[in-house]
């Protein structure tokens, strides 16, 4: 198991949409990848991460967002998103983007179908902050970021604070 390092807004990676995931082909790899995910995803203490945050485009991310302060561990392969519903504007973070958070409306409640780590198809539903995360990681493997999400105005402040963090990014 490796703690691998995070790629980091304005690296090419992040921003190429991942084309699906051959489960087939990739699932006697599938269980060392996920392993290093879940490891890098808490070693930086976040609730999900996605693959080409590590720097591989496939379409595979995980989430943990610790209902109750439980573990909850989901891991998502090929995820389309089924349905959503209802507003929330609450604040944002990202791995990639260490240390700058903005409020981002997202929808309040979706339903996804992925593939679970053994190749089963399974239909989730979130609410709150797991909606928001499946938001979060299905952006990332079609190659978006939150940020660019974010309206014009919001998006000028956050690239101003984005230009202070980044010499401090490993
Ligand atoms: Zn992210």
């Amino acid at each position: 198991m490796t703690i691998r390092r995070i790629i980091k807004h304005g690296e090419k990676v992040l921003k190429v949409p991942c084309p699906a995931l051959d489960y087939a082909a990739f699932k006697d790899e599938l269980p060392a990848l996920l392993k290093d995910m879940w490891a890098t995803m808490a070693a930086a203490r976040g609730v999900g991460l996605a693959a080409p945050q590590i720097g591989l485009s496939l379409r595979v991310a995980v989430i943990d967002v610790k209902p109750e302060g439980k573990p909850q561990r989901l891991v998502l392969i090929n995820p389309e998103i089924l349905s959503l519903e209802g507003e929330l504007n609450d604040e944002e973070g990202c791995l990639s983007l260490p240390g700058v958070y903005a409020k981002l409306r997202r929808r309040a409640r979706a339903r996804v179908r992925a593939l679970d780590e053994n190749g089963e198809s399974r239909e989730l539903t979130g609410e709150g902050l797991l909606a928001r995360a499946f938001q979060h990681e299905i952006d990332h493997l079609d190659g978006k970021l939150y940020v660019d999400r974010l309206p014009f105005e919001d998006r000028l402040k956050v690239l101003d604070v984005i230009k202070q963090a980044k010499p401090g990014w490993a």
